[in-house]
């Protein structure tokens, strides 16, 4: 109320409780994390199951806070998707990606995709065909050298929506994975329906592998399905040799994990390009 007058707003900083505040903290410094150059990006490389050789990379967000350090993209995207920022910060991702992916290109280097990951939020804008055209355009990168990740849930949201927005992505010729598959209780009816090039096998299903037999019949399940669908399949989170002989026996195509690398900066997967680093 007026009477209040200074006070009110010491009155509802005194009912807000923690989370909240350090909510509107990190929201804050997240709107001048771009400008200032906080945001970078790492890449994790994907390998071929047969050929055991480099085949692409992921983009993975990082933000590097000058107080607070790094700060895991777990943490501030679903903060980022609230407030509707991540669709800036989406494009600076996009951009960064496929520049860098057209500076790995030299000649007698195999041309290698670059998988970026797309929030729900970004999904629902009308425009984003647009969006992307313009930031090929302005980067150079052929179309079929980018990938977009899009979760399950996040298409599940509204199936007709989500299949005529996959079909414009289509149009301009860049291939779409969906992420966490298996996650987000997709029906197979859906699945069909959808213009997807490759399903990535959600890491909680692949971690198990070896010591639950439900885990390794749902991975060879989806593995089946994805190939009689003409989908190729990516397993994520491979972190031992197990896990990386078990998916060759099922046919898996591609794999990513700490077995091989992590998510390292630019510099590092320029340099397993040169020395043609592989399984
Ligand atoms: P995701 O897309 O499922 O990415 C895979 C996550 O698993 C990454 O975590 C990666 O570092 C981690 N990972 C890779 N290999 C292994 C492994 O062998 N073992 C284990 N335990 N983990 C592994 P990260 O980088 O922390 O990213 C977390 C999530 O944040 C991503 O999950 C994705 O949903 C989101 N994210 C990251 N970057 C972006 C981005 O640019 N845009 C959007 N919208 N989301 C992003
Ligand atoms: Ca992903
Ligand atoms: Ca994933
Ligand atoms: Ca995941």
């Amino acid at each position: 109320s007026k009477d209040m007058g200074g006070d009110a707003y010491q009155f509802y900083t005194a009912e807000m409780n923690a989370k909240a505040l350090q909510h509107l903290i990190l929201d804050n410094a997240l709107h001048h994390a771009l400008e200032r150059g906080e945001l970078q990006l790492y890449y994790q490389p994907q390998l071929d199951l047969v050929t055991g050789q480099v085949c692409g990379m992921e983009a993975l967000l990082r933000w590097q806070h000058p107080e607070l350090g790094m700060i895991s993209p777990a943490e501030f995207i679903p903060l980022a998707e609230k407030t509707g920022l991540i669709v800036p910060i989406g494009e600076w991702v996009l951009r960064t990606a496929c520049a860098q992916n057209q500076a790995w290109q030299l000649p007698g280097r195999p041309a290698l995709p670059i998988a970026v990951n797309l929030s729900g939020r970004q999904f629902a804008q009308h425009n984003l065909a647009q969006t992307i055209t313009r930031i090929l355009a302005q980067t150079g990168l052929a179309p079929d050298l980018l990938e977009l990740e899009i979760t399950e849930s996040t298409l599940i949201q509204d199936i007709q929506t989500s299949i005529s927005m996959l079909h414009e992505l289509n149009a301009l010729g860049i291939a779409i994975s969906i992420d966490d598959f298996g996650t987000g209780y997709s029906s197979l009816s859906y699945l069909k329906r959808f213009p997807i090039n490759a399903i990535k096998i959600d890491q909680s299903f692949v971690r198990d592998i070896h010591t639950d037999p439900n885990d390794a019949a749902i991975v060879s399940a989806i593995i089946a399905m994805a190939r009689s669908l003409g989908m190729k399949t990516i397993a994520e989170g491979v972190e031992t040799n197990e896990q990386l002989v078990f998916l060759q026996s099922r046919q898996c195509d591609l794999m990513q994990g700490y077995y091989f690398s992590r998510p390292v900066p630019a510099e590092v997967i320029t340099q397993m390009l040169n020395e043609d680093w592989c399984l």
